[in-house]
């Protein structure tokens, strides 16, 4: 192998395009960039059964909107293709073949109904179940007249009974496995599909694979994986073993318990640039320990050093504050272009100029952005007219407040301004014997529909004087 960094990630194209996958494509990314080398997507579809058609393009898009778009993989080419495992058959039939001639692997013809047989009698004597290893011992004699019986089998591997086999971990050091806890497993299918463990190393040599970046959930597979590379004569890659992203009970990362679809995120309105701070805070910190910092911050500053092996607990509070963050670094001009993905067709463009500057505080999704000033647009959304009332207040206290609120407002001399509002609205609670809290809050029911909204006073210069008065009448009315 040559001295080249060459990472990948290898997802399964099994459904929704996965924050694991990106979680896995941003260090491998970030590695490969960082070292002057290449990050290449290679698609796992082997497992026929769970196979959906559109996941592989969808895993694509859900890179590129990250920002990590591969170097090579399917539709992007380059001189490892193809970057799809079902089309690359034909090597892991050659491979299977070549253990066998190496004398460290076997044809089995042992049919289900007696793998099922052997499982069961281990099993009622609380054995775990293993293969017994009987096709290990047939003569080659044995094997041809089964072969020319057209009799299927699959290729297993052959692993001693004794030793261990070791392998260094970038994140975790030396880390063994005895030998004997591996069990022959499967290497090709009766299909003759491979199974995982054969296609990983025939494709992660072939493609010269330098790193193999990866989730902790692999890491009992690596012997088996070593032991491949040595009984081919190949040059084992470098391993490192990720964390897991974990929900808040500290389970794997689950649908039933987060969100796990990049497209759920992208929908929702969630920042690229968010995504990406977030996915890096989980199991890696920066050396000054800033936490907010660009994809170019960790392409320069990773190192598996800085890996945390305790599982991150994925956080969707703080991935919403980070992204809140990001909304607000954004400029007035950046952020209404990003909202246009996320709004409707006919929504008066003039207003949203107007409107973008003064929700930019309160935004924390992209998605959020309609829900949140639909007041603007249209009429407030309806509400009891007790959301009118003050705490300590009476309906009767707070139409009071309205009907003298109106008049200061109508009495306001125009242009308004902030100051005299406010003052004026200051002096009109102290006269009401109100808190000015409550009066603004009154006045921010009226013309929003609701508690809780962005400034009032920026609202209202946006929403013009008739238009707020309007509004104040009908919260007269109500009531009244
Ligand atoms: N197909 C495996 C997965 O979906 C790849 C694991 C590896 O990177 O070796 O996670």
């Amino acid at each position: 192998m040559a001295d080249k960094v060459r990472l990948r990630i290898a997802p399964s194209p099994t459904g929704d395009p996965h924050v694991g996958t990106a979680y896995m494509a941003l260090f491998n990314r970030a590695y490969a960039h960082g070292h002057g080398g290449s990050f290449i997507l290679r698609i796992e579809d082997t497992d026929q059964t769970r196979y959906n058609e559109a996941s592989q393009r969808e895993i694509l898009a859900s890179l590129d909107w990250l920002g990590l778009t591969p170097d090579e993989g399917p539709g992007i080419g380059g001189d490892y293709a193809p970057y799809v495992q079902t089309q690359r058959r034909e090597l892991y039939t050659q491979a299977a073949n070549r253990l066998i001639e190496l004398g460290h692997g076997y044809r089995c013809f042992c049919t289900k109904e007696r793998l099922e047989e052997l499982h069961r009698e281990q099993a009622a004597r609380r054995e775990p179940p293993r293969y017994d290893r009987r096709c290990w011992s047939l003569t080659q004699v044995q094997v041809e007249e089964n072969l020319a019986q057209g009799m299927p089998y699959v290729v297993r591997m052959h692993i001693p009974e004794e030793g261990t086999t070791t392998f260094n971990d970038l994140i975790r050091g030396e880390i063994s496995f005895e030998n004997r806890v591996l069990n022959d497993p499967i290497l090709l299918k009766s299909d003759g599909l491979p199974v995982y463990h054969l296609a990983v190393v025939v494709d992660d040599h072939a493609m010269e694979v330098s790193h193999v970046v990866r989730a902790e959930e692999w890491i009992s597979s690596t012997p088996l994986h070593v032991m491949l590379y040595q009984y081919f004569g190949w040059e084992v890659p470098k391993f490192a073993h990720m964390p897991l992203l974990r929900n808040a009970d500290r389970s794997k990362i689950s649908k039933r318990k987060n969100n796990t679809s990049l497209k759920w995120y992208r929908e929702q309105g969630f920042l690229p640039e968010a995504m990406i701070n977030f996915l890096a805070l989980m199991g890696w910190s920066m050396p000054d320990g800033r936490e907010i910092f660009d994809y170019s911050d960790i392409e320069r500053e990773f190192t598996f050093e800085r890996v945390t092996t305790s599982g991150p607990v994925f956080d969707l509070v703080k991935l919403t504050n980070i992204n809140g963050k990001y909304i607000r670094q954004l400029s007035d001009e950046e952020l209404y272009e990003r909202l246009q993905p996320y709004i409707s067709p006919g929504l008066d463009r003039d207003i949203m100029r107007k409107v973008v500057p003064v929700i930019k505080d309160r935004l924390t999704r992209l998605g959020e952005f309609e829900e949140l000033t639909g007041f603007f647009f249209g009429q407030p959304p309806p509400h009891e007219a007790s959301l009118l009332v003050p705490k300590k207040g009476t309906p009767e206290t707070a139409l009071e407040a309205l009907k003298r609120t109106r008049a200061f407002l109508d009495s306001l001399p125009e242009p308004w301004t902030h100051e005299e509002w406010e003052a004026g609205m200051r002096a009109l609670a102290s006269e009401l014997g109100m808190k000015a809290g409550d009066l603004f809050m009154v006045l921010r029911v009226a013309v929003t529909g609701s508690n809780v909204s962005p400034p009032l006073y920026e609202s209202m210069e946006i929403l013009g004087k008739e238009e707020v008065l309007k509004r104040v009448d009908r919260a007269i009315a109500l009531l009244s």
